[in-house]
């Protein structure tokens, strides 16, 4: 029998919370506004509406996606980020609001080249180069399919003439050539902290949030190779774990970079650490 919106938002909504899902009432009306293909703002215009068996049959099967917790991204195949949409597979890490600091920091001074690592969906470097649309960039990840949905996103956002895409562990692969932007968020969650995140996270890659080790490794790694790729008053740009600033910014001054400072997003939690090369002069000086 056809139930009215109202109806299917109301057991929606109820099914979703006794699923743990916190945000129940909101997420049933954005699944609610999927399925019927209207914005969600249409919603509450239409809670008279009847749904048709299709449209029922969609929203049954969406509804048991998310009770099993798969992410809302995942459902939708996008997630907001910044100033756009982005399509978001099981493939990517899903862009995350905290991600945004980053992107916020990294827009606060000139650039004109950019260098993303394990850019994921693109989220990051493609939000800086919508802002700044003088400057080109390099989007890099380890995994070819990663690398397809941030083209998939470049190509949406019109911003495919201005970025370039590298498959490559860390810089392994990357041509030699001078960034005066540097950004990454690399996976830094401690494995044991992993394990006890929430499911929507277990949907995930695995290794686009953990390092299997400690949670830095990345950096350091990073932060090694990073010299030969960073100009020379260029900046670079950490995405952080809110309790990973000092050690950070320990392996960044232990690598000789200078002007490092741990940034707080509104908060007050560190979420950024950004800094500038090593001077040649000081490569030659013991530390
Ligand atoms: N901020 C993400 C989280 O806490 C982690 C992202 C990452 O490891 N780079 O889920």
């Amino acid at each position: 029998m056809s139930q009215t919106l109202q109806v299917a938002l109301t057991h929606a909504g109820q099914r979703l919370s006794a699923a743990g899902v916190e945000d129940f009432r909101r997420e049933a009306r954005i699944l609610s506004a999927f399925v019927l293909d209207i914005d969600m703002l249409q919603v509450s215009l239409r809670l008279e509406q009847k749904l048709n068996a299709e449209q029922s049959a969609a929203l049954e099967d969406a509804l048991t996606l998310r009770m099993a917790r798969v992410p809302m991204s995942h459902i939708l195949g996008y997630r907001d980020f910044y100033e756009h949409r982005f399509i978001v597979t099981p493939d990517v890490l899903d862009p995350r609001p905290e991600t945004e600091e980053l992107v916020a920091r990294a827009l606060s001074a000139p650039f004109h080249n950019v260098l993303d690592l394990g850019t994921g969906s693109g989220c990051i470097i493609l939000s800086l180069l919508a802002v700044n649309s003088s400057a080109r960039g390099l989007a890099v990840d380890q995994s070819a399919n990663a690398l397809e949905v941030a083209r998939r996103n470049a190509e949406q956002l019109q911003l495919i003439d201005r970025v370039r895409f590298c498959q490559s562990d860390w810089c392994a692969e990357i041509a030699a050539e001078r960034f005066d932007l540097i950004v990454s968020n690399p996976p830094y969650i401690h494995p044991a902290e992993w394990e006890g995140l929430s499911p929507e996270v277990h949907h995930e890659p695995k290794s686009a949030l953990t390092d299997y080790k400690d949670g830095l490794s990345h950096y350091a790694t990073l932060a090694h190779q990073l010299h030969e790729f960073l100009a020379e008053e260029g900046r670079l740009l950490f995405e952080i774990g809110s309790d990973q600033g000092e050690a950070v910014a320990q392996i960044l001054r232990q690598e000789g970079y200078r002007d490092i400072a741990i940034l707080e997003d509104l908060d007050h939690r560190p979420r950024v650490v950004s800094c500038r090369p090593r001077t040649k002069k000081r490569t030659n000086l013991s530390k």
